[in-house]
């Protein structure tokens, strides 16, 4: 399959590693919005928040579980941003489920 998380998750495609299991990879973003930038994914492919359904969704409550310990182990202390695109207005550009992490500054309040 053509898709560059795929590639990441597989070791094809460098990446810098924040957090591991045997269902889920993260990573740091190669473009960073924030001072700290992590990007959560499933090693499973799935397209998007579109994509999640009744039997994939368990992977959805792990990430979500993993996501604080591993906004703490990245240093975040003072709270976060968890994102997720989804399709074209939205701005989706890579087509492998991920949740955007983001983090060590003062957001501003809106969100788009
Ligand atoms: P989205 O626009 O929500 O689909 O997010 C895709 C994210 O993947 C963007 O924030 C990109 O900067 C990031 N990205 C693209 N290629 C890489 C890569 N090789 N390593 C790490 N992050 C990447």
């Amino acid at each position: 399959m053509n898709c560059l998380f795929c590639k990441i998750i597989a070791g094809e495609i460098p990446s810098k590693k924040a957090f591991e299991n045997e269902n889920i990879y993260a990573f740091y973003d190669i473009a960073p919005q924030a001072p700290v930038h992590i990007l959560v994914i499933p090693k499973a492919h799935i397209e998007s928040v579109d994509g999640i359904t009744a039997e994939n969704s368990a992977i959805v409550a792990e990430i979500f579980e993993n996501i604080p310990k591993i906004a703490k182990a990245a240093g975040i202390e003072n709270g976060y941003r968890v994102i997720s695109n989804c399709g074209d207005d939205a701005c989706q550009s890579v087509h492998h489920l991920h949740f955007h992490i983001l983090g060590g500054a003062k957001m501003s309040e809106r969100m788009a």
